[in-house]
This record gives C-alpha cells, sequence and structure tokens, in this order.
C-alpha cells in the first residue's frame, strides 16, 4: 500500500501563500517520493497549462526547479470555480474521481483551504453536498488560519466542519509549529536532562518570548486593520510557544498525549481580570520612524487602506502567570509586533541569579544564566554562562556558546513538514479544537477589556522594540527584555 498517496484538492491556488509556499513545499514533497496529483481550485480563467506555467513561475522564484519539474507540473490540474457556486462541485468530484484512477492514488484526498476564512466553513459543506468527501481512502481538512474572530465564531466555524469532517480529520494549521526549532523544543527539554531537571520555578526567574517583525502592514492593510497583533498572532502562535515551553513531559510522546499537556498549560493561565489587563498586557501602534536600515517609513495610521484613527494593535507585550507547582511564580513576558528593530523569533529562558555574597562580590559583570532558542530567522541554540577573566587577577566574562543551523529556508520547509504530517495522517503539530478554544477565551478578554474599559493605546516610533510601557512591564518586576541574538 502507498501510504503517501493523495489528492490534493487545493482552494486559493492563485493566492499568495499557495505561490510562495506551498508550491514549494509540494515540490520538495514530490522529491521525496510522495504520490499525488494537484487540483487547484480558485476563480480566475486559467487552464491546466497556465496553471502548471504558474506553479512552474513559483518555483523558479522560490525553489529551484531541476530537471524533474517538467514531470512535477503535470501533477496540477485546475479547475475554475466560485466557491459559492455549489452545483460547480460536481465536476470538481468528477476530476478527482479521474485523477484518482490516473495516478492510483488509494482514494485518499486532503482539501486545503487556503482561502479567506469566510469560506472555510461554506466550501466544507459544499464539499459534503456535492459526495466529494465520501471517497474511498482517507479524507482530511487541512484549514488555514485564522480560525475564527473570537470564541463564539470559532465554535460556530468547528461546528460546521465537524458535520462533514472528524476531529481527527482537521488539521488546523499554526505554521509555527512546523518550524524546526519550534518542534526541537520538545527534544532539548525532555531529551536533555540537565534542562529538564531544572526547568521550573526553583531554577528559572522568568522567560520571554519575542516574536518581532520589521514590515509593517504593507499589502494586507484592510485585513488587518480588522485583525491586530492579539488575534493574529498572539492567540495562536505566541500561545502556542508558550505551551511548549511550559508543558509538562508527556506520559507517551504520541499526539493526543502531547496535546492534552498543551492544553492543561493554556487552562492554567491565570485569568485575566480588567485591571490585569490594564497593568500585564501593553497594546501598541506604530508611528513614522526610522528603520535600523536608515528608511523613514510611515506611521500605521498614514498606511494605505487603514483608517485615519485606527485603534488596531500593531504590538503586543503581556505578562503571563501559570499556576501550576512547576511555574508558580515565573513571570512568562511575550511580544510582539510589527515595525521593530529586528526580524526575530526567540524563546529566552532566564534562570535565577547565582549567590553573589560571598563568593563573588567584587564581579561586576556577572550575568544571569540564558538559554535562548532561536526559532527565526536563524536557527539555533545558545547558552550564556559565566567564566573567569582570562589572564587577569579576577572577575568573570560571559561567554556563549552557540549551535547554530544556517540555512536560507524562507518558511516553505515548514509548510514542508506539515503537509508530509498531514499525509502521513499524523496531527501532532496542529491545534486541537480544546486548544483553539482556551486560546480565543484568553485572546477574547483582553479584546473585550480594550473595547469596553478606556485602556490606552501606546505608540511606538518604527524601528524600536515598542511604546515604554513594554519595558516597564518588565521593569515592575526588576527584569528586563534581553536584546535579541
Ligand atoms: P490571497 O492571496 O488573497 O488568495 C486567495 C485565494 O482565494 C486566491 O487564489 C483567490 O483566487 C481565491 N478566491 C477568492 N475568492 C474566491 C471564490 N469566491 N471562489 C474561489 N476562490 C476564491 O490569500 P493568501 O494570502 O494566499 O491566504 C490564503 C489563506 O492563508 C488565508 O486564510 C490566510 O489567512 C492564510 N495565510 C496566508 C499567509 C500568507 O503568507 N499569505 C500566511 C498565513 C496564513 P481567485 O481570485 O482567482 O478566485
Amino acid at each position: 500500500v502507498n501510504s503517501n498517496a493523495t489528492t490534493i484538492i487545493l482552494f486559493g491556488a492563485t493566492g499568495d501563500l499557495a505561490r510562495r509556499k506551498l508550491y514549494p513545499a509540494l515540490y520538495s514533497l514530490y522529491k521525496k517520493k510522495n504520490n499525488f496529483a494537484v487540483i487547484g481550485v480558485a476563480r480566475r480563467d486559467y487552464d491546466h497549462e497556465v496553471f502548471r506555467q504558474n506553479v512552474y513561475e513559483s518555483l523558479k522564484n522560490h525553489s529551484n526547479p531541476e530537471n524533474d519539474a517538467e514531470d512535477f507540473i503535470k501533477r496540477f490540474y485546475y479547475y475554475p470555480l466560485d466557491v459559492k457556486d455549489t452545483k460547480a462541485y460536481d465536476g470538481l468530484k468528477e476530476l478527482a474521481d479521474q485523477l484518482n484512477d490516473q495516478f492510483d492514488l488509494q482514494g485518499n484526498r486532503m482539501f486545503y483551504l487556503s482561502l479567506a476564512p469566510e469560506f472555510f466553513a461554506p466550501v466544507t459543506l459544499n464539499l459534503k453536498q456535492a459526495g466529494l468527501t465520501t471517497n474511498t481512502g482517507w479524507k482530511r481538512l487541512v484549514i488555514e488560519k485564522p480560525f475564527g474572530r473570537d470564541l463564539e465564531s470559532a465554535a460556530e466555524l468547528n461546528n460546521s466542519i465537524h458535520e462533514v469532517f472528524e476531529e481527527s480529520e482537521i488539521y488546523r494549521i499554526d505554521h509555527y509549529l512546523g518550524k524546526e526549532m519550534v518542534q526541537n523544543i520538545q527534544v532539548i527539554r525532555f531529551a536533555n536532562p540537565i534542562f529538564e531537571g531544572i526547568w521550573n520555578n526553583r531554577y528559572i526567574s522568568n522567560i520571554q518570548i519575542t516574536s518581532s517583525e520589521t514590515l509593517g502592514v504593507g499589502e494586507r492593510a484592510s485585513y488587518y486593520d480588522h485583525t491586530g497583533a492579539l488575534m493574529d498572532m498572539i492567540q495562536n502562535h505566541m500561545l502556542q510557544m508558550v505551551a511548549l515551553t511550559a508543558m509538562e513531559p508527556p506520559s507517551r510522546f504520541v499526539t493526543e498525549d502531547i496535546r492534552d499537556e498543551k492544553v492543561k498549560v493554556l487552562r492554567s493561565i491565570r485569568p485575566l481580570t480588567d485591571s490585569t489587563v490594564a497593568n500585564s498586557v501593553v497594546r501598541g501602534q506604530y508611528t513614522r520612524g526610522t528603520m535600523p536600515n536608515g528608511d523613514v517609513v510611515k506611521g500605521y495610521r498614514e498606511e494605505e487602506n487603514i483608517k485615519e484613527q485606527s485603534m488596531t494593535d500593531t504590538f503586543v507585550a503581556a505578562k503571563l502567570h501559570i499556576d501550576n507547582f512547576r511555574w508558580a511564580g515565573v513571570p512568562f513576558y511575550i511580544r510582539t509586533g510589527k515595525r521593530m528593530t529586528a526580524k526575530s523569533t526567540e524563546i529566552v529562558v532566564q534562570f535565577k541569579d547565582a549567590p553573589k555574597r560571598p563568593y563573588f562580590n567584587n564581579f561586576n559583570d556577572l550575568q544571569p544564566n540564558l538559554l535562548v532558542i532561536h526559532v527565526q530567522p536563524d536557527e539555533g541554540l545558545s547558552l550564556k554562562l559565566n567564566a573567569k577573566k582570562f589572564s587577569t587577577g579576577g572577575g568573570s566574562i560571559p561567554i556563549t556558546m552557540n549551535f547554530s543551523n544556517s540555512n536560507n529556508d524562507d518558511g516553505s520547509s515548514a509548510y514542508e513538514r506539515l503537509i508530509q504530517d498531514c499525509i502521513h495522517g499524523d496531527s501532532t503539530n496542529f491545534t486541537r479544537w480544546d486548544e483553539v478554544a482556551l486560546s480565543w477565551q484568553f485572546v477574547d478578554y483582553i479584546a473585550e477589556a480594550w473595547k469596553e474599559r478606556n485602556i490606552p493605546l501606546d505608540r511606538y516610533e518604527a524601528g524600536t522594540m515598542g511604546p515604554a510601557s513594554a519595558h516597564e512591564l518588565l521593569a515592575k518586576d526588576g527584569h528586563h527584555w534581553w536584546p535579541l541574538t
């Protein structure tokens, strides 16, 4: 049995995500001997040949097409369809059946919805109506973000797709979970007793998770102005990184056990109150400023397609508490934003200080130990230690042990890993419904408080690491954000 065989029905095949990430990812999967055919679906009036040339262009721009690319693109077919046109799905089914036989795809079907979120539910229901989901092999639904706009709409969406797919057939993409170093968090923790033994409130002072961008809103302006950093980043990627960093070792290293442990973390996040939203969540928006490369860039409200008085958050920082035995008393600081100083995602684990007295009274440079997991753009790990200053009488110097996996991945390899997992039926690195629901619950409370309680929007200059209040958030606790490395 060829378990790597499937028809992939890709909705949104002419879109940005497909072009930049999905086609390069599929090309790598093709090279790894997965057997698939792709039906690209979108409204525009392409035929198979034009579509194939578009896929080839995408490889030229974002990958490295070799001789086998000719054969690869022959596996691509195009089916023009407006997703709201229920009748048109019949022809899609015919084509899918035909390709299944032609390429020996074992009756398996992956439906990949790379579409605007308002189409997720209707497309799913239409697939069922047209009989596309009563195929003979497995069926799996891959669904892009955002999964809802709040808990209520997410639950509604979830109910709709559950009319067609079982939870185990639903693959909710959080592409951060496909990133090498995010997957590595568990290996670093659980395969290294020297870390897991001290991974708790006796030895850890605080944890800082940053995901910063240098870009502004760009072409996504009208989408972003209704979304903001809280919904776009905190609800999914940031809380997922918190969960992976804080979770207990699962009793078995299998999908549902791992997800259970992540859910427990999300459930243990101390519920917010109006005063904790005011004191421990920072809401920011960038103004005109100068980027490190010297470019002077517009403020958010001056960008095209943004409302003049927009209150959208382009930056969020927050302090979380995880109320369990392991983490009691250890703040988790998270921050994410646009137009910051550098593009970087990293997790900094700050360990508690060594006793200074009586041993190191005169050591001015004694720094806390830091373990830094670099997620992007560099992938790696560094550990900051103190050592004796060479050759002089006394004192210490900080030294850093570094591991870095230099690559020039533009993000398509995360999609490659995730699509491969889906073909294998492994949903570990996708979010289960209860994780999504708990994350929305947390984020909804903040969004509601911002709306109702007159909580200020703090402005920060483009090219900085966020508003002053984001620095005060840590200073109040006697900490500071570690500079990005
Ligand atoms: P996009 O560039 O706007 O593409 C949307 C696609 O949907 C196009 O192929 C469009 O093709 C098709 N489409 C629109 N209306 C349709 C209709 N009524 N019937 C059939 N097809 C229709 O969007 P995207 O950036 O690729 O994003 C796709 C999904 O991925 C979204 O859920 C987004 O949130 C998510 N996502 C994107 C990125 C990214 O980097 N782009 C990152 C993370 C998540 P036609 O115009 O030809 O119909």
